[in-house]
């Protein structure tokens, strides 16, 4: 098990110039995406037509990485209160089905119990995007990313596992997995599981990793129950 709080003491000041930029990016970057999206409804032009679907994915992606950047940067207000975690799974897998649909990955969600957690619900969904779309991209030619949602009543808490049918991980891979900028991918930012396994842990969750080499990868999140009313 890694421990990142080394790391994050280390990127604090690049962070903060870091965050600065970023904010400045993402003005124009809205307003460009914004006219990119209505000329292309706005045409007849075969060449707009084709070529804008590119231009506003790396848009997004673009924008995606600037996101990650941020949330690493700031100091993160969290806003724990009473989360329905079923909610936040439900809007999670809605949001990326798509991009599933795209890469034949189908993803399933199971959940059971009460399932109220104690959390920051935007950091939440966060955390659990990044989970699901490392399982997702971790499948080459088609398979399933299995969401499994359980309440342990005794230990007050509610356990999250995410399983992919992906390549799965080396020893290497696994020791190496939530250290900065650590990517295997060409277009990695390195940064997605440091950032959810701080943020799970602020909110007094755990996570952890298993996985086998062309087998897949699990990943179990535990999050504590949310006790009041
Ligand atoms: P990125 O996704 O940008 O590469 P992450 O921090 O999210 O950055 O992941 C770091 C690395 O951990 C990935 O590049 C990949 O090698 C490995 N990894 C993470 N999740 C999985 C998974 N479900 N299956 C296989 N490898 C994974
Ligand atoms: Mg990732």
């Amino acid at each position: 098990q890694f421990d990142d709080m080394i790391y994050v003491d280390k990127l604090a000041t690049v962070s903060e110039m870091a965050a600065s930029f970023a904010h400045e990016i993402r003005n124009p970057l809205t307003t460009v995406r914004g006219f990119v999206q209505f000329l292309s409804e706005d045409t007849t032009d075969e060449n707009v037509k084709k070529f804008a679907p590119v231009i506003l994915e790396e848009l997004d992606r673009t924008n995606q990485i600037i996101t990650e950047y941020l949330t690493l940067a700031k100091p993160t207000p969290f806003e724990r209160q009473k989360v329905n975690i079923d909610d936040v799974l439900y809007t999670s897998v809605h949001l990326l089905s798509p991009l599933g649909a795209m890469a034949n990955v189908s993803l399933q969600l199971y959940t059971e119990g009460k399932s109220d957690v104690y959390g920051d619900k935007h950091y939440l969904k966060q955390a659990l995007l990044n989970v699901i779309k490392n399982g997702m991209e971790a499948i080459e030619y088609g398979g399933v990313v299995t969401i499994h949602k359980t309440v342990n009543e005794k230990e007050k808490e509610v356990i999250i596992t995410i399983s992919d049918t992906g390549k799965g991980m080396t020893e290497e891979q696994l020791k190496n997995i939530g250290l900065p900028y650590y990517t295997t991918k060409s277009k990695g930012t390195g940064l997605g599981s440091m950032i959810t396994a701080r943020l799970i842990r602020q909110m007094g969750g755990t996570i952890t990793y298993e996985s086998r080499l062309n087998v897949g990868t699990t990943v179990t999140i535990t999050l504590p129950l949310y006790e009041g009313d």
